[in-house]
């Protein structure tokens, strides 16, 4: 299948709706607040994992990217970061009592900024995630750092304390382009650090790249792909900006009128495509690339792939604990939030509470269409075999509406139902979300998938 197989007009005219990203199902618009006396204890009650993978979210930042739709607190004051800690270091000493059998196979700290802690800080969480958990021996532990502030110095620390995998937001390198989103960093340094990571220690870097920026036309974002390709990362993530002021205040600082078209930022999308699939990258699931011999692509050559908060991965049968303000755990039968400002975090701590304040609890049903929309996410295909005999249930009868729903995509080609299952087309993967929609039981209500992001 080539790139150009992707883009068929009638289809992207037709289908390029609203649609939720299932990074959970149910998605994080439907959490509740939650009613339970100790949430964690309930949902672990109904795990069958046993590893587990953990997320911190470190939300200060140096400054303000204007694109920017994280949890985030913008601050010169790295002291604030001692006072979150000690706040994490409750969160982690409440918590990991309960996982005292359970091996860490995976951590990412991600943000705002957890390249923002100091090396102090970053020596002191790192001391209280391994004096609390037990990590497995090849656990990948990933951070996020923001170029603009970290030096090769700054790197070999991080190896030094355990990190083997890097994430770097590059977004675009054209200057233009990053002087309108607040976010003016040197090419020459990221590709710096990215080969000096590559040499000490990280397993693997990942780039962050952004499609539909304000000022990018295909002459800049060619250079910018250029520039990225050689550096070679393992894997390059390619995000869509998602223009929303009235949600993002400091969005009103990119005009309406800077950004590409529609139409513009779909040729964006597929000229990244096309460029990065050209020099041998694997395009993972719809919007992630990696190396073929990286893990990612490995994992969805042998239908492995998983997903969740933080896109394609590959430890999908771990419980996911998540760690600090705003985060999200997926333990056993539940998704449960913490609270997304810091003195409400900070006050159920305080508390000797547990801080989730939002999520949800699965019900069977829930359970069974999570599964289903899993497998068409990560790996387009699903058995009604394989979904019988996990959950009992008759796929034809208890699914009948949503077959027949299906025959629209089937006439259009986007999918393949057969006696066996159903196959979503190599072609049609970007489309893949709108297919997953039907099995979506939240989305009866048609005026709720306004609330979401465009498919493409
Ligand atoms: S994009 Fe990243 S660095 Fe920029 S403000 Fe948002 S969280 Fe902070």
């Amino acid at each position: 299948m080539s790139v150009s197989d992707l883009f068929n007009q009638t289809l992207l005219s037709k289908y390029n709706i609203n649609g939720p990203r299932y990074t959970s199902y149910p998605t994080a618009l439907e959490f509740d607040d939650i009613t339970a006396a100790d949430p964690l204890v309930a949902a672990l009650a109904q795990s069958k994992t046993k590893g587990l993978s953990l997320y911190i979210h470190i939300p200060f930042c140096h400054q303000l990217c204007y694109y920017c739709g994280c949890n985030k607190i913008v601050t010169r004051h790295r002291e604030k970061a001692d006072r979150y800690l000690d706040y994490l270091e409750k969160e982690i000493r409440q918590k990991a009592n309960h996982f005292a059998d359970t091996q860490v196979h995976q951590i990412h700290l991600g943000g705002g900024t957890p390249s923002f802690l100091t090396e102090t800080q970053q020596v002191r969480l790192m001391g209280l995630i391994t004096a609390n958990f037990t990590l497995a021996e090849d656990a990948e532990i990933g951070i996020e750092i923001d170029p603009r502030r970290m030096t090769t110095a700054q790197l070999r620390h991080l190896a030094s304390i355990g990190y083997n995998r890097l994430s770097i937001g590059v977004q675009d390198t054209d200057y233009k382009v990053q002087q309108a989103i607040n976010r003016v960093q040197s090419t020459e340094h990221v590709a710096l650090l990215t080969k000096f990571a590559q040499n000490n220690g990280f397993k693997s870097v990942n780039l962050d790249l952004i499609y539909g920026l304000p000022h990018q036309t295909p002459d800049t974002f060619a250079q910018t792909l250029a520039e990225v390709k050689k550096m070679a990362p393992e894997r390059i993530s390619l995000f869509s900006y998602a223009h929303l002021p009235s949600r993002f205040a400091a969005q009103h600082k990119i005009k309406d009128n800077w950004l590409p078209s529609a139409v513009e930022k779909t040729r964006l999308m597929r000229q990244a495509m096309e460029s990065l699939t050209e020099v041998g990258y694997v395009l993972i699931g719809m919007d992630h690339f990696s190396l073929p011999t990286d893990e990612l692509a490995v994992a969805q050559a042998k239908g492995q792939l998983h997903r969740n908060f933080q896109g394609y991965t590959t430890g999908g049968e771990l419980d996911l604990l998540g760690l600090g303000v705003s985060s999200i755990s997926a333990v056993g039968n539940a998704y449960l939030q913490n609270p997304k400002t810091l003195n409400a975090y900070y006050e159920k701590l305080d508390n000797n509470q547990d801080p989730a304040v939002k999520g949800v609890f699965l019900t069977d049903e829930d359970h069974l269409r999570r599964y289903i929309i899993q497998q068409l996410m990560c790996n387009l295909t699903l058995s009604f075999a394989d979904v019988e005999h996990q959950f009992g249930v008759d796929f034809h009868s208890h699914f009948a509406n949503e077959l027949m729903a299906l025959r629209e995509f089937e006439q259009d080609g986007i999918v393949n139902i057969t006696a066996q299952g159903i196959e979503v087309a190599d072609h049609a993967r970007l489309f893949i979300r709108i297919v997953c929609m039907t099995f979506d039981s939240y989305l009866q209500d048609a005026s709720k998938t306004h609330r979401y992001s465009r498919v493409i």
